[in-house]
């Protein structure tokens, strides 16, 4: 970590919440959804009840906590309960697909309380899509009628590679376009706010961890199906980042030696064969699909490969024989890279999402948990449990604004190993 704790303690990016002290009890009284009362939070936080008594006085000045009635405990005295305040402030989301850009506001609670959606324009040079997304934050926000004082900051999921430390897009696959992009600095000139940048697949983790209870969610990977395929990873209830926040990237796993030439050389990567467009191209050569007219002059015509991938969905929705076995054989090949991830981390969890995982999910998952726990491959021996996100697919979207709210109040250090 270089510097980032000392830079949440100044507080300069999140002037409404500062210190640790307040971010220990905001963060205890954020999980505990039916509120705290004082003597409960200086149990959990271990601070005195003088801490507790100065710090809460300071949040509820803030309006980011509210007392919401008492509780009579035996014969003492009734206790105050205290609990987030959700209008108390709000982080904008905002994910950057090929295809479609997101984006949300999500009160203190990570309530969504506005949305959009614009396709990704494809001719576009970077510069004009930052254009685009400053006007398409302030419009949400103007919309959404929220104070734009209380606006904590703005994150940003996108698509990997990234550089963390300097807010830098640096060559997506899918994005060729985008090289070197300094975004972070970009987006925050445009819209005057404070920006995190974060990979995508992590952002749509982070939103896993986030919206969890009891015990889900401890050690998963999130299967992230977009224009392109990722997983976000968690272990011990911490997103994994990797010394360059770009773990994660299960793209190159090899699960069919047959398979289509790679970009990088090798046949038969998962990432190349299970793409919206690699799904496209088989269901053309199976005879299910006509061959779309990709624009000539735009090699990577997401808007015509997304209506394409819409019908070869919608022909195995309606039973098409041949539209099911690609989308089974894309499943069998998806249980392969999965395996490998299970083992290498001992995951006990698939969470599956992304802005193209509810056309095709049912028709995978009538394969995957199969062709998982029969693999002689697979080495653990605990149940695994394989379920769809349950953001659905604003997902990304939510877990850029989340990370904001973890920058803002979350006492553990990793949450602020992004700086503003
Ligand atoms: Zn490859």
């Amino acid at each position: 970590m270089t510097g980032g704790e000392r830079e949440l303690r100044t507080g300069t990016n999140m002037p409404a919440i500062g210190g640790y002290n307040q971010a220990v009890v905001l963060d205890a009284v954020r999980r505990a959804s039916e509120g705290l009362s004082r003597v409960e939070l200086a149990e959990r936080t271990g601070l005195s009840a003088q801490t507790i008594g100065n710090v809460t006085r300071r949040l509820l000045e803030a309006g980011l906590v509210e007392e919401t009635g008492k509780v009579v405990n035996g014969r003492g005295k009734p206790r105050t309960i205290l609990q987030l305040r959700p209008q108390g402030s709000f982080a904008v989301g905002v994910h950057i697909d090929p295809a479609v850009i997101t984006y949300v506001v999500l009160d203190l609670r990570g309530g969504v309380v506005a949305h959009s959606r614009t396709r990704t324009p494809s001719a576009s040079r970077p510069g004009d899509v930052v254009d685009l997304m400053a006007r398409s934050i302030r419009h949400l926000i103007d919309d959404s009628g929220v104070d734009r004082s209380k606006v904590l900051g703005v994150g940003i999921a996108s698509p990997g590679p990234i550089d963390a430390e300097s807010g830098t897009v640096l060559d997506p696959p899918m994005l060729p376009r985008w090289q070197d992009v300094p975004l972070r600095a970009a987006l925050s000139e445009a819209t005057g706010l404070p920006v995190l940048l974060e990979k995508d697949v992590t952002a749509a983790a982070v939103a896993e961890l986030w919206f969890a209870t009891g015990s889900s969610r401890a050690n998963f990977a999130f299967v992230y199906y977009g224009t392109g395929f990722g997983t976000g990873l968690v272990i011990g209830r911490e997103a994994i980042r990797g010394a360059s926040s770009n773990a994660g990237d299960a793209g190159h796993i090899t699960v069919d030696p047959d398979g289509i030439v790679c970009r990088c050389g090798r046949t038969g990567c998962i990432g190349d064969l299970i793409t919206p467009r690699s799904l496209v191209t088989q269901a053309v050569e199976a005879g299910v699909l006509a061959r779309p007219a990709v624009d000539p002059d735009d090699p990577f015509d997401m808007t015509t490969i997304t209506r394409a991938f819409y019908e070869l969905a919608e022909s195995a929705g309606s039973g098409d024989p041949a539209a099911i076995s690609i989308l089974h054989a894309a499943g069998r090949h998806l249980a392969r890279a999965l395996v490998v991830i299970v083992n290498l981390l001992d995951l006990d969890e698939i969470v599956f999402g992304g802005p193209f995982w509810e056309e095709i999910g049912d028709a995978l998952l009538e394969v995957i948990p199969y062709a998982v726990e029969s693999s002689p491959a697979l080495i653990p021996k605990h149940a695994l449990t394989f379920v769809r996100s349950s953001i659905g697919e604003d997902v990304a979207a939510v877990g850029a604004a989340c990370l904001v709210l973890d920058y803002a109040f979350s006492p553990r250090p990793s949450a602020m190993l992004i700086s503003v």
